[in-house]
C-alpha cells in the first residue's frame, strides 16, 4: 500500500474503529477479491465488534492499494459517507476507481466544502442525472456576479433534493460561483415559531466559524433576518444558501435578504413573493426508464441489458420514481429471484389513499412500502412502527431510539442499518452521531397505516422517556437530549397526555435547562404551539407573560438565576408560586 494511503489509515484509525461494522464491509471486500475466508474468520471470531474493527484494520495496513479502496468503495455502500470522506483524499490515484470518484466531481476540497455546509451524501445506490444537474448547474452559473433565486421544482419523491446536492458537488461551480460557501438548509413543513429556530441554527452555524458564537441568538423573524443578510454580505460574500423542500411562501420571504439561493419545491409559484432574479428547473416526475433500470441493476449487481422483463414492468408500474424504485431495489438485493413476485406486488394496489396529494402515484409507493416492510422480521415490523410518530422533517439520533425500544444502542444501530439498506430510512452522515430520518411520503403512508394507534405509538415515546429519565431528564446538551426537550412536549401533546404536559411545561426546572440549552424562542415555542391543549390559560399567559419579559436574561452568560427571576413576578402568578417552591426546597435541602 502507498505510503500516503497508509498514513491516512493509520490517521484515522480510531475513528474507523469506533464506526464501523466490520461485517458489513467484509462481505464487499471478499467479493473484491482483497480478504480471504480465513482472513474473514479471523475477523469474525473476535468476541466485539470494536475488536472486529481492530482486526480488520490491522489487516487492511498489511495489503495493498486495492485494498484501500475496497474499504472505501465499501463504506460508501454501507453508507458510512462520512468516514470514506476521510480516505479519499489519499484514495491512491492509479486507480480507475479512485479517478471515477475524482471525476464525479468528488476532489477533497469539494467534499470539504460540502461537509462544512451540512449537503446530505448520494444515496446509497445513486445514478447519475446529468441532463438535470447540467440545467441546474447552468442556473447556478447566472448566480455567478448577482443574488438571486434558482427554483428547482417538482413532485415529491422526484429526486429534488438529490439533484440539489449534485449540482454543488462540483469543484468549478463552488471557485467560480460561490467561493464563499455552500450552506444547507432543510425546511419542510414549518409554522413560523420552527423557521425562527431554523434560522437560528443557521446563524449559529455560521457565526461558529467565525468564532463569535457569543453573540445571542435572534429572538425574532425580523431579526433572524437582518443578522442573515449582515452575515450574507459582509461574512459571506458570494455563498449559496440551499433551501431544501420549502412549503410556503412566508417562510421563503425570511430568506429575502439579497443573497444567492437554491431552493427546491412541489410549489413553483413560491417565489413569486420574493424579489430579485429568479430561474427555475423543472424536474419531471421520475428517474427516466434508462436510469431507473440503472437503479435496480446497481442493487443486484447486474448490467441493465441482463436484467429480465420483470424489471421493464417494474420500472413501468412505479412510473419511473426513484423512491420507489429504490425500495424495490432494495428488497431484490436481498431476494433476487422475486421479480414476478414484487412486480405482482405493486399490480396490486390494495391501498387507496384518502389523500392524494398533486398527481403522484402514491399507490406505487404503498405497495412498495408495504412489500419492504412486509420482508422485515416481525419484531423489526413493530419497532418501524414508531417511526409513524417522528414528527415531518425531524431527524433522530440512534440513542433516542434506543430509549424507546429499550435496547442497546449497538443492537438499535444494527437495526437502522437494516432499514437504511431497505431504503426505508435514510441517514444523515454528515452530523455525528448520525440522524436517521424518513422521505415525507413514507412518514405519510405509516400515519396511514396507523392511523389508530397514533395516540398509543406516542405514549410509549413518553412511558420511555420517563421510565429511562425518573431521575431526571438529560442535560449533556447532545443530540439526544436535544431531541427531549424539542420534542417531548409533541408526543405528550398528541398522546393526550395533557397533565403530564401541564406539569411539564410549567415547570421552572424544565424551562431554565430548556432555556439554557436552547434559548428562550424554543421555550415560548412550546406555549405557541400547545396553546390551544393548555386552553389558552391563565396559567399559561402567566408563563408566557414571564417569557416575554424575562427572555433578554435568559440568554445571558452566566446564565440567571430562573427562582429569583421567577420570585420577582406577581404573588398571584403561578409562576412566583412555582419558583416559591423551589426556594423552599433548595432552602431545605442546605
Ligand atoms: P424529493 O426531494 O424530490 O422529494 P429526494 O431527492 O429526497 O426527492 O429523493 C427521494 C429518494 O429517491 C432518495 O432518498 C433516494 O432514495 C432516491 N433517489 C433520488 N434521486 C436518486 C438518484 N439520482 N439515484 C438513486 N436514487 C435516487
Amino acid at each position: 500500500m502507498e505510503e500516503r494511503a497508509r498514513s491516512c489509515l493509520l490517521r484515522h484509525r480510531d475513528t474507523l474503529q469506533q464506526d464501523i461494522k466490520a461485517s458489513y464491509l467484509m462481505d464487499h471486500m471478499v467479493s473484491d477479491n482483497v480478504l480471504t475466508h480465513d482472513e474473514e474468520e479471523k475477523v469474525r471470531a473476535k468476541p466485539t465488534r470494536k475488536e472486529q474493527a481492530v482486526t480488520l484494520i490491522d489487516l487492511v495496513l498489511q495489503k495493498d492499494n486495492r485494498a484501500y479502496i475496497s474499504v472505501y468503495n465499501a463504506l460508501i455502500r454501507e453508507s458510512y459517507g462520512d468516514l470514506a470522506s476521510l480516505l479519499q483524499p489519499d484514495l491512491p490515484l492509479i486507480s480507475p476507481e479512485a479517478q471515477k470518484s475524482f471525476s464525479d466531481g468528488g476532489t477533497p476540497y469539494v467534499n470539504t466544502t460540502l461537509i462544512e455546509g451540512g449537503v446530505p451524501q448520494r444515496p446509497v445506490v445513486f445514478v447519475t442525472r446529468p441532463p438535470l444537474v447540467n440545467q441546474i448547474r447552468e442556473k447556478l452559473y447566472r448566480l455567478q456576479d448577482t443574488t438571486g433565486w434558482v427554483t428547482v421544482f417538482g413532485m415529491a419523491g422526484s429526486g429534488k433534493s438529490v439533484l440539489a446536492a449534485e449540482a454543488v458537488r462540483d469543484e468549478a461551480v463552488i471557485k467560480e460561483c460561490f467561493p464563499g460557501g455552500v450552506h444547507w438548509l432543510s425546511i419542510g413543513q414549518l409554522e413560523l415559531p420552527g423557521l425562527l429556530v431554523k434560522i437560528q441554527s443557521l446563524c449559529f452555524r455560521l457565526e461558529q466559524t467565525l468564532d463569535s458564537s457569543s453573540q445571542r441568538p435572534p429572538n425574532s423573524i425580523e431579526e433572524a433576518k437582518d443578522r442573515l443578510r449582515y452575515l450574507m454580505l459582509y461574512k459571506y460574500p458570494r455563498s449559496l444558501l440551499i433551501l431544501d423542500d420549502i412549503w410556503d411562501g412566508a417562510v421563503l420571504k425570511a430568506f429575502d435578504v439579497q443573497c444567492r439561493v437554491l431552493l427546491t419545491t412541489r410549489d413553483r409559484s413560491l417565489v413569486d413573493s420574493v424579489g430579485g432574479q429568479r430561474f427555475e428547473v423543472h424536474v419531471e416526475s421520475g428517474l427516466g426508464h434508462k436510469k431507473a433500470l440503472e437503479v435496480l441493476a446497481l442493487y443486484v449487481n447486474k448490467k441493465p441489458e441482463d436484467l429480465p422483463d420483470q424489471a421493464y414492468s417494474i420500472v413501468r408500474e412505479c412510473k419511473c420514481s426513484p423512491l420507489v424504485v429504490s425500495l424495490i431495489g432494495a428488497l431484490l438485493h436481498d431476494f433476487p429471484d422475486r421479480w414476478d413476485y414484487y412486480l405482482r406486488q405493486l399490480k396490486m394496489k390494495q391501498f387507496r389513499r384518502i389523500r392524494k396529494s398533486s398527481s403522484y402515484d402514491y399507490e406505487a409507493l404503498d405497495q412498495a412500502m408495504d412489500a419492504s416492510i412486509t420482508v422485515l422480521q416481525e419484531d423489526y415490523q413493530e419497532l418501524y412502527k414508531d417511526f409513524t410518530v417522528v414528527k415531518k422533517d425531524v431527524k433522530v439520533p440512534a440513542k433516542v431510539l434506543s430509549i424507546i425500544w429499550n435496547l442497546e444502542l449497538e443492537e438499535v444501530e444494527d437495526m437502522l442499518q437494516e432499514f437504511v439498506n431497505k431504503s426505508l430510512l435514510f441517514r444523515d452522515c454528515t452530523h455525528r452521531p448520525y440522524l436517521y430520518y424518513l422521505h415525507d411520503l413514507q412518514l405519510d403512508f405509516l400515519v396511514e397505516q396507523n392511523r389508530s394507534r397514533l395516540q398509543e405509538l406516542h405514549s410509549k415515546v413518553v412511558r420511555q422517556y420517563q421510565q429511562f429519565y425518573r431521575e431526571g431528564p438529560p442535560i449533556s446538551g447532545d443530540q439526544e437530549c436535544l431531541y427531549w426537550f424539542r420534542y417531548l412536549t409533541y408526543h405528550m401533546a398528541n398522546a393526550g397526555l395533557t397533565q403530564e404536559l401541564y406539569t411539564l411545561i410549567f415547570s421552572l426546572d424544565w424551562i431554565k435547562t430548556k432555556a439554557q440549552l436552547m434559548g428562550p424562542v424554543s421555550v415560548i415555542n412550546d406555549y405557541v404551539e400547545h396553546g390551544a391543549i393548555l386552553e389558552n390559560s391563565e396559567v399559561c399567559k402567566q408563563f408566557l407573560e414571564f417569557l416575554s419579559v424575562n427572555g433578554h436574561h435568559l440568554e445571558q452568560k452566566p446564565f440567571p438565576d430562573v427562582v429569583q427571576l421567577g420570585l420577582s413576578q406577581p404573588v398571584s402568578s403561578r409562576v412566583y408560586q412555582e419558583a416559591q417552591l423551589l426556594a423552599q426546597q433548595q432552602t431545605s435541602s442546605g
